[in-house]
C-alpha cells in the first residue's frame, strides 16, 4: 500500500486510508507486507511503486489522482512501468458532463484525470470525479485509487474488493478472532495451543491489550478454521468476552439486556471511561442508568454516601470503600447492579497509602457487595485502560457466575 501526499508526511493528515485498506485486505485473507507514505514527488512515487511491485503481488496506491498540479500519481506510475499515458476522450467527455451537471465548465486541468496508463482499465467513480485505474502486469496487480477517503472507500467496497474476491477464489486466508479477558496470556496460550494442536494448516496468534487478549485463528482451509474455532471456544469457555468485531461493552450490553438488568457506575480513577465505553453502544439506555465521577473524598461522601469515617480509616483505594461506592450508586440511580472503580493511576500516589497501579473495584446487587483489588502495570494511561477493561469484565463475569482471576 502506498499513500501519496505531502500532508501525510508532515502530520497534517493522518493516513487513515492505509488503515482502512489494511483492514479490508486482511479481511480478504491477503497479508499486508508493506505500507509506504510518500510526498507529492514524481521520483519518490515512482521509486516507491517500483519497490512495492518487486516485493508484493498487489499494490494499492491512494492519492494524487486529482486535477491539481501536485496530483502526479498517474505520471509517476506510468514512469515506473515505462508505460505511456493516453488521454481518453470518453472519460474526458464524462468529466465534462459531470461539471456541466453542476452548471460549471470543466477546467483544462481536470482533463488530466482522463489520462490512462497504457494497459490499464478504468474504475469509474460513483462519488467525485477521480477515476481509479486497474493495472495488470506479469501476474501482478496495481490499483490506483483516489485520496479523498469517502471516494476511496466507495471504490474499494464497490469495485476493488469484489474483483479481488473473484480473483482469489478461496486462495486467501480466512480468519476468526476471539477476545479473552482477565486471564494471563501464558494460560490462554497453553489452553488454545492444546485445543487446536493437530489441526493442520491452522495458525494462532495473540495480541495482548490492557486486560484483554485477542486470539486470532487463521487458515486457508475453511474446515480447519471452523474446527479450530469450535475447539478454542470450548477451551476458553466463559473467558471469551466477545467474538469477531464485537467489543466487550457490546457483549456486556447484550447480556445485561437479555437478563433485564440495569447498571449504574461510580468512577474515580477512570474519570468516566467506563461510562463512555458503555454508552458507545447504541441502545445502551435500555440497561445503563448512568454514572458519576466521584474523584475526591468529598465527592464519594456527598454523591455516593460513603461514610467519611470509612474513607479516613481505609483510604479511597480500598475494597470495602469500593463496595460502598458501588452500593451508593446502585441506590442513587435505582439500578439492579452498581459498579465502582477507584485507584492510583500515577505517576504519584496522590496522597493515597496504596502503591501506584493499585486499583479496586466494587460490585453491588440486592444481595450485597463484593470487591476486587489489583496491582496493575504501566503508566497512567495504561492503568486507566486496564481498570476500565477489568470493570466491564467484572460485571460480565458476575452475570455469568464467574470470578475474575489474574489479569496479566
Ligand atoms: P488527493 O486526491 O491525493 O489530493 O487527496 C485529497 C484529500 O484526501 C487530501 O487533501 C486529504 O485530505 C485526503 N487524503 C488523501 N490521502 C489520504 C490518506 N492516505 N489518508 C487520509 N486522507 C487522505
Ligand atoms: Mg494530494
Amino acid at each position: 500500500m502506498i499513500s501519496v501526499g505531502d500532508e501525510l508526511l508532515d502530520g497534517r493528515t493522518r493516513d487513515t486510508n492505509a488503515d482502512f485498506l489494511a483492514e479490508r485486505m486482511q479481511a480478504l485473507g491477503l497479508k499486508v507486507a508493506l505500507r509506504l507514505a510518500v510526498g507529492d514527488d514524481l521520483d519518490a512515487i515512482a521509486r516507491a511503486f517500483s519497490l512495492a511491485l518487486v516485493l508484493c503481488d498487489l499494490v494499492l496506491v491512494t492519492g494524487g489522482l486529482g486535477p491539481t498540479e501536485d496530483d502526479i500519481t498517474r505520471e509517476a506510475v506510468a514512469r515506473a512501468l515505462e508505460a505511456r499515458l493516453q488521454r481518453d476522450g470518453r472519460i474526458e467527455e464524462r468529466l465534462r458532463s459531470f461539471f456541466a451537471g453542476l452548471g460549471r465548465e470543466m477546467s483544462p486541468s481536470n482533463a488530466r484525470q482522463a489520462d490512462r496508463i497504457e494497459g490499464a482499465e478504468w474504475i469509474l467513480p460513483r462519488l467525485g470525479t477521480a477515476p481509479g485505474q486497474w493495472i495488470e502486469r506479469e501476474g501482478k496487480v496495481a490499483v490506483l485509487l483516489p485520496g479523498v477517503p469517502r471516494e476511496m472507500m466507495d471504490m474499494v467496497e464497490g469495485d476493488v474488493v469484489p474483483r479481488l474476491k473473484g480473483a482469489l477464489e478461496g486462495a486467501g486466508e480466512l480468519t476468526a478472532t476471539l477476545l479473552v479477558a482477565a486471564r494471563p496470556e501464558s494460560e490462554v496460550g497453553e489452553l488454545v495451543g492444546g485445543a487446536v494442536s493437530g489441526i493442520e494448516g491452522l495458525r494462532v496468534s495473540y495480541r495482548t491489550m490492557t486486560g484483554q487478549i485477542e486470539v486470532r485463528l487463521s487458515s486457508r482451509d475453511e474446515e480447519a478454521l471452523s474446527g479450530g474455532l469450535a475447539r478454542t471456544r470450548e477451551a476458553l469457555g466463559g473467558w471469551v468476552v466477545a467474538e469477531g468485531a464485537e467489543t466487550l461493552e457490546e457483549n456486556l450490553g447484550k447480556e445485561l439486556e437479555a437478563r433485564g438488568l440495569t447498571l449504574a457506575v461510580a468512577e474515580s480513577c477512570t474519570g468516566g471511561m467506563v461510562g463512555e465505553r458503555i454508552t458507545r453502544v447504541p441502545g445502551s439506555s435500555r440497561y445503563y442508568r448512568g454514572g458519576v465521577v466521584a474523584y475526591t473524598y468529598e465527592a464519594k461522601e456527598k454523591l455516593l454516601g460513603v461514610a467519611p469515617a470509612l474513607l479516613r480509616e481505609k483510604g479511597a483505594v480500598n475494597e470495602e470503600v469500593a463496595v460502598a461506592m458501588a452500593g451508593g450508586i446502585r441506590k442513587l440511580l435505582e439500578a439492579d447492579i452498581g459498579l465502582s472503580v477507584s485507584g492510583v493511576a500515577g505517576p504519584d500516589s496522590g496522597g493515597e497509602r496504596e502503591a501506584v497501579g493499585t486499583v479496586v473495584f466494587g460490585l453491588a446487587d440486592a444481595q450485597g457487595g463484593r470487591g476486587l483489588k489489583y496491582r496493575l502495570p504501566g503508566n497512567r494511561e495504561m492503568v486507566r485502560e486496564y481498570a476500565a477493561n477489568i470493570a466491564l469484565t467484572f460485571v460480565l463475569f458476575y452475570l455469568r457466575g464467574m470470578e475474575v482471576g489474574d489479569v496479566r
